[in-house]
């Protein structure tokens, strides 16, 4: 695919404190990436080898792509992004060189992070037709994967919704090894991305968030992300030279997110 061939390694622009909640999830990824990269001769002394391959899995919207990217941006680490589904080429052999691509660009650019998002597009259980696209892609995946050197400092990132649908093949040692789930948000981090979402805004005394907060079942961290958005829109539609967002603006916002989830 030809937009492989722009492909450039970022610095992406996260920070730890823009994702709420999931505080053990930050602090497994910075000992499973961080320190392998900053205390190299600890890993050495004690003979642990680093994970090579982290496979993040769970519901969309909960902040898979966001861990990816603050990890890059704490670590100082460059960042390639691809999605599963970019990848596909019809013009046979097409796949496997953009994979070669994404993994030489990210020797060069390294230390570097390259997150492949929707692994599952690529990754899914084999079927009878080994011949397919995704089959020569997974395998091309594999071989790069197998072939990266510890001194490389070339780590792999994938997120999928689906872990039940994923080949064994790349979830074995020395591929992605190191499985994390990133649930839906607890009540706690639920209140985080809450705060998060309305840090620039000006509040209302009567804004409770903490009620809001507890009226977000079933909510993913896109969904109360896009209630800030819509209470702010909802305060601006009322009042265009209005000052503050209200309490009335986030009811309305939940109900109008809760009506788009059904
Ligand atoms: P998908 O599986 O759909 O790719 P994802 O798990 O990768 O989703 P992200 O892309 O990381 O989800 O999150 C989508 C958006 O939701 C973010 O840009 C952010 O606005 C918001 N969001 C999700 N989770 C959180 C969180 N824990 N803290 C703050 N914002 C969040």
């Amino acid at each position: 695919p030809s937009n492989i061939k722009d492909l450039i390694a970022t610095v992406p622009q996260v920070y730890w404190e823009d994702i709420g909640g999931n505080a053990k999830i930050k602090k497994q990824l910075i000992e499973c990436v961080e320190w392998p990269l900053k205390y190299p001769e600890s890993f050495k002394r004690i003979g642990i080898k680093a994970p090579q391959g982290i496979l993040l899995y769970g519901p969309p919207g909960c902040s898979k792509t966001l861990m990816a990217k603050a990890l890059a941006t704490e670590s100082k680490l460059n960042f390639i992004s691809i999605k599963g589904p970019e990848l596909f080429s019809k013009y046979v052999g097409d796949t496997e060189k953009a994979i070669r691509e994404i993994f030489r660009k990210a020797r060069i650019s390294s230390p570097c992070i390259i997150f492949f998002d929707e692994i599952d597009a690529m990754a899914s259980a084999r079927g009878d037709d080994d011949t397919s696209v995704g089959d020569r892609a997974l395998c091309q995946l594999l071989t790069e994967m197998d072939g990266i050197e510890e001194k490389s400092q070339v780590i792999v990132i994938a997120a999928t919704n689906r872990l039940d649908i994923l080949d064994k093949a790349i979830l074995r040692p020395g591929r992605f090894d190191r499985h994390i789930e990133i649930p839906f948000p607890d009540d706690e981090g639920k209140l985080e991305i809450l705060e998060i979402g309305c840090r620039d805004m000006p509040l209302a005394e009567d804004v409770d968030l903490t009620a809001i907060a507890k009226r977000t079942t079933f909510f993913s961290g896109a969904d109360i992300a896009l209630v800030c958005r819509e209470a702010g829109l909802l305060a601006i539609r009322e009042d265009i030279e209005t000052k503050e967002v209200k309490m009335c603006h986030f009811e309305e916002a939940l109900q109008s997110v809760k009506t788009r989830k059904r």
